[in-house]
């Protein structure tokens, strides 16, 4: 899939007025070298795509233009005030809201994809003709997030990666504003985008997808690059929480959850896991939703791998316990939830520490 995406070139894509317009909003990106005076390399994912001139890259999005690399910028294709529990992050600032704002296109191509009106933008005939975007302005984008109250400003909806230039743009500005940048991302990342982006992103969710290269293949992707990123996120210092999506019939073997839990746990037994509920989307409309009970046996699999905050999502009032966060320390319930809404937080007061037995919760709790 991988080398048919390479070969669409953007002089396809600029059979659609949304791809005109859309090359006119970019400017030229950071994160390339070039190779020649005609051909560059991308890292800002994993695919690492070497670009011909006139040529775009697998996310179509990012391209060539006079030997050099023109990405994104000055727009957002999805906008939306979400709680932070949506991203989801469990152990940052509980109750937040974070601001989150898409752009379009996308590095991998899921057929379950949720946001695949946006993500699949130039690839997609359908898609391309339902994306739109609203041209906006670093400082336009943060006050609004300061007039809506967020604490947290989101790049989400299609692959952040790709787009990390303006993210850094949106983010250094929140910065100054006291607002903290996040990355809700599918894993397929580079050292050097991760370098690059760490400045200004304090948290970084990853999309756990797949345990097998077979499941990977099929989304576009590669299984090693995104544990890899896994690793070198939470080595970078970012808050890292990882969410496998479970998929019926595409990763719901019990071996392959154990050796998801058992990777996660791995780097650190306190990165929270989120196991969350598919509903049937985009390519996969005969595919049932995913039952409480294969969650259920999901989680205990990640506890019996010494993984100590698992969580299981979409599912709200069905899943018991796994919708909380108690302390690893005595068991102690500390953040009570139903859904995306923080029913009562005990660590509010105590900035992250057990007030019953005192135990630290990893975290990051303001
Ligand atoms: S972001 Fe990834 S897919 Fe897009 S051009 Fe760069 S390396 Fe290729």
């Amino acid at each position: 899939m991988a080398e048919e995406l390479r070969r669409l070139s953007i002089r396809e894509a600029q059979q659609t007025p949304l791809a005109r317009v859309l090359q006119e909003m970019t400017r030229e990106g950071e994160l390339y070298r070039r190779l020649d005076e005609h051909k560059v390399e991308c890292f800002a994912c994993g695919h690492r795509c070497v670009i011909f001139e006139g040529l775009s890259g697998i996310c179509r999005v990012r391209f060539n233009r006079g030997g050099r690399l023109y990405v994104p910028w000055g727009y957002v294709g999805a906008l939306q005030l979400d709680p932070i529990e949506k991203k989801p992050f469990f152990h940052a600032y509980p109750g937040a809201r974070a601001l989150s704002f898409g752009m379009l296109g996308c590095d991998l191509a899921c057929p379950y994809c949720q946001n695949w009106r946006i993500s699949q933008t130039l690839r997609d005939p359908v898609a391309t003709r339902l994306a739109d975007f609203t041209p906006i302005t670093p400082e336009a984008f943060v006050q609004l997030a300061l007039r809506s109250g967020a604490r947290v400003l989101t790049s989400t909806y299609n692959e952040p990666l790709i787009t990390s230039e303006w993210a850094v743009a949106l983010f250094r500005e929140g910065r100054r504003h006291g607002l903290v940048g996040s990355y809700v991302s599918n894993g397929n990342a580079t050292p050097e985008v991760l370098d690059y982006i760490r400045p200004y992103v304090d948290l970084y969710k990853v999309d756990l997808k797949s345990m097998r290269e077979k499941g990977y293949r099929l989304l576009g992707g590669r299984l090693q690059t995104v544990l890899d990123t896994l690793r070198w996120a939470h080595d970078r210092g970012f808050w890292v929480e990882v969410v496998t999506l479970v998929v019926p019939g595409f990763n719901d073997d019990e071996a392959e959850l154990r050796d998801a839990a058992s990777y996660i746990a791995g780097v650190s037994p306190f990165i929270p896991w989120h196991l969350t509920a598919f509903h049937s989307d985009y390519r996969m409309l005969d595919t049932p939703s995913t039952p409480a009970a294969t969650l259920l046996r999901a989680a205990r699999i990640g506890q019996e791998q010494g993984l100590r905050y698992v969580y299981v999502g979409n599912l709200p009032g069905q899943v018991g316990r796994y919708e909380n966060t108690y302390c690893h320390g005595c068991g102690a319930l500390l953040v009570e939830r139903r859904g995306f809404r923080v029913l009562r937080n005990r660590l509010a007061s105590t900035a992250g520490t057990c007030p019953d037995c005192g135990t630290r919760i990893p975290g990051v709790w303001g």
